[in-house]
C-alpha cells in the first residue's frame, strides 16, 4: 500500500488516499476515477511537494519554507558569485552594451538606480532584480578609471 497526498484542482481541498501501488494510482488518475471528497470534482492531482534539502551536516533539513528559502538563497548567492561578473554601478551600461551587441554576452550582476532600471525595462533589456537574500556580497573592486 502506498499513501499519496492529493489535492483537488477545483476547490483546493487537500486529502490523502491509499493505493495498492503507484501503478494503481496512475491507472485511477488516468481514468479519472479519483474524486474530491468535498466537491466530487474529478480534477485530482498529487500534491506538489517541496524537496527535502540536505544541510551541510548531511541531515535532511526540516522543510519549512524559511529553511528552504534560505538554502535556495545560499545556492543562488554562491552561483552568482562564482559565475557572474560583478560590474557594480555599471550594470545598466554593461547590460545595454550587450543587448545592443556592442559587447559580448556574459553573465553579470551589479546595481542600478531606479531610473536606470526603468529605462532598461523600457528598452526591453533583459534584467532581473535579485532580492536581497539572493544577492552575494559585492566583491571589493577597484574603482574604474573615468572614461573621458
Ligand atoms: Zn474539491
Amino acid at each position: 500500500m502506498i499513501r499519496y497526498a492529493l489535492s483537488c484542482g477545483d476547490c483546493e481541498h487537500a486529502f490523502e488516499a491509499w493505493f495498492a501501488s503507484s501503478d494503481a494510482y496512475d491507472t485511477q488518475a488516468k481514468r479519472r476515477l479519483l474524486t474530491c471528497p468535498d466537491c466530487e470534482s474529478r480534477n485530482i492531482d498529487k500534491q506538489i511537494m517541496a524537496p527535502a534539502v540536505k544541510t551541510t551536516k548531511g541531515k535532511a533539513a526540516s522543510a519549512d519554507p524559511e529553511t528552504l528559502l534560505a538554502a535556495f538563497a545560499a545556492k543562488t548567492r554562491e552561483h552568482v558569485a562564482e559565475n557572474f561578473d560583478y560590474v557594480g554601478g555599471d550594470f545598466a551600461e554593461e547590460a545595454r552594451a550587450m543587448y545592443y551587441g556592442e559587447q559580448d554576452d556574459r553573465p553579470i550582476w551589479g546595481e542600478t538606480t531606479a531610473e536606470e532600471r526603468e529605462s532598461l525595462a523600457e528598452e526591453g533589456v533583459p534584467a532581473l532584480p535579485l532580492p536581497a537574500p539572493f544577492a552575494p556580497k559585492p566583491p571589493k573592486r577597484k574603482p574604474r578609471q573615468p572614461v573621458n
